[in-house]
């Protein structure tokens, strides 16, 4: 037998009901909410079903607002909760204007609740949820914002912005863990849950159950084992992002989707923004249109080829032909990352026969992109 190492991840002292708590209150400071938090023991799909079958029910009419794939999504939820959904899309080169949303309030008197997506990861846009929120806030319904992918990288002002439901995880800007979620749910929303008969109780999906178990109690005893790896990581994470400072971290994801904008718009060889303003352009993914006969796939597998490291990915499904993907959250929201993602796109673009600019061109004009929105 070799002598015993204690592996790091294994036989910590457990962690009780107050660090619990204080973990919790980090994240709803990060959240900017003041409303209770319910965090969920899985990845944030958890906490956004729990959140739709909590406060929907036959005879709910939802707006649903699809500006990218999770929104297909919600919508299956919300019909199988029985909801009526109406739907609001935006093309996924865009974001989804307050004014649509008032509009489809107007002739859907009915509506009382709303889903929301804030920046999309995998489309690459995001959407102007302060302006939406006023308007679901003068309509009277309840707004759902799944902010997983904006939380760290741009500014969310839960309860300024009028969200009754907001729901975060760790994995993207905030560079932390996939494996816990965070929901704040608002007094209102607690009311609307508590009054539907078909709210999940004695389930994992369960918002009530923890209301009850957990937050009535004055959140002293835990009601299940805590998936406490994740929590530790997760607290670690809020406890960098306070050690960098929230506006630094927000300040190095805009600069990166600011710099490979420019970036890419210096290289030419036939590929664009996908998301034509910049102000929808989402800060922890810029996605890419291939134009001009080449091929999304055939040029994110010779980038990759050409450097494996850069976090470059096609897109799913139908867009895969002419999507690309330059992943910039967490940790590869930095200068280094995104010059060496747009070096590689560079090679990639030869590799299918495009010309394209020389590499110093592109990392001036990326360089000088990210200190500009840096300094904002
Ligand atoms: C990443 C992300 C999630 C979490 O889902 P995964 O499929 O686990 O990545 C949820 N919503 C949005 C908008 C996201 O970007």
């Amino acid at each position: 037998m070799t002598a015993n190492t204690a592996p790091a991840l294994l036989d910590l002292a457990p962690l009780g009901a107050g660090h619990f708590a204080r973990i919790e209150d980090k994240v709803a400071a990060l959240m900017r909410t003041r409303e209770t938090v319910v965090t969920m023991q899985g990845e944030a799909l958890l906490p956004l079903e729990a959140c739709i079958r909590s406060a929907v029910r036959p005879g709910s009419t939802a707006l649903n607002v699809v500006t990218g794939p999770y929104g297909e999504t919600f919508g299956g939820w919300l019909r199988s909760c029985g909801a009526e959904v109406i739907t609001v899309s935006a093309p996924f080169s865009g974001a989804v204007s307050a004014g649509q949303i008032a509009e489809a309030l107007r002739a859907h008197p009915g509506i009382d609740f709303v889903c929301l997506v804030h920046a999309e990861a995998a489309t690459g846009n995001t959407n102007p949820v302060a302006e939406i929120g006023a308007v679901v806030r003068e309509h009277g319904a309840l707004l759902m914002l799944d902010a997983v992918a904006s939380v760290g990288a741009e500014p969310l002002l839960t309860d300024e912005w009028g969200v009754d439901l907001c729901v975060i995880g760790g994995q993207k800007a905030m560079a932390g863990p996939a494996g816990v979620s965070v929901a704040s749910v608002s007094a209102r929303a607690w009311e609307r849950i508590a009054a539907n008969e078909h709210a999940p109780r004695r389930s994992y999906l369960s918002l009530l159950d923890w209301k009850e178990r957990w937050i009535d109690g004055g959140r002293t005893a835990l009601p299940h084992a805590p998936a406490q790896l994740e929590m530790l990581a997760l607290e670690q994470a809020v406890d960098r992002i306070g050690t960098e400072g929230l506006d630094a971290v927000m300040a190095r994801h805009r600069a990166a989707a600011a710099a490979v904008r420019a970036g890419v718009r210096a290289l030419g060889g036939g590929l664009e923004p996908y998301v034509v303003r910049d102000e929808d352009a989402a800060p922890v993914a810029t996605t890419l249109r291939a134009t001009g006969g080449t091929d999304a796939r055939e040029i994110v597998a010779a980038a990759l080829a050409a450097d494996a490291s850069v976090p470059v990915q096609g897109a799913a499904g139908a867009l895969a032909p002419e999507m690309i993907r330059v992943n910039h959250y967490g940790t590869a929201a930095d200068r280094d990352v995104v010059l060496a993602s747009l070096a590689a796109l560079g090679t990639g673009l030869r590799a299918v026969g495009a010309t394209v600019a020389g590499a110093d061109e592109v990392t001036a004009a990326a360089g000088k992109a990210w200190d500009a929105a840096a300094a904002q």
